[in-house]
């Protein structure tokens, strides 16, 4: 059993390009719809995105949409939160691999961190 995390540094998750995710409408409100159409800025990235840092600029405010928990994830997604790690975890590195690659550094340090969660 693995457990998710984040990789420090990533953001994959905050490129936001609405041509990549044409399921939003099944998982989000109309207004936050309206409202995470309104946060997709250049190339597809967050306008909230610290691209030098890579951190959310907004993390304590953030939407109930990138909150990466249990709670959250059961509500949208209707997952259960004993399928949470695991789908989260895939989330994560669907996410990563588009934005930076399967072979990617950050995929890579992403798979090392989720295994030393390992029992
Ligand atoms: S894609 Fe996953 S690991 Fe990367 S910033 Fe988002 S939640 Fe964290
Ligand atoms: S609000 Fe923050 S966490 Fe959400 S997509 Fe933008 S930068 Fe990422």
């Amino acid at each position: 059993m693995q457990t998710w995390q984040c990789l420090p540094n990533c953001g994959a998750c905050c490129h936001l390009d609405p041509r990549d995710r044409p399921d939003l409408e099944m998982y989000l409100s109309p207004a936050e719809l309206q409202q995470y159409l309104s946060m997709v800025g250049e190339a597809g990235w967050c306008i909230h995105f610290d691209h030098t840092q890579r951190q959310c600029q907004i993390y304590d405010t953030r939407p109930r949409f990138c909150r990466v928990t249990p709670d959250t994830f059961e509500q949208m997604y209707a997952v259960s939160p004993a399928d949470f790690d695991k789908f989260a975890i895939n989330c994560c590195c669907e996410q990563i691999s588009g934005v930076y690659g399967q072979q990617s550094e950050e995929m890579q340090r992403y798979t090392a961190g989720v295994q030393e969660e390992m029992p």
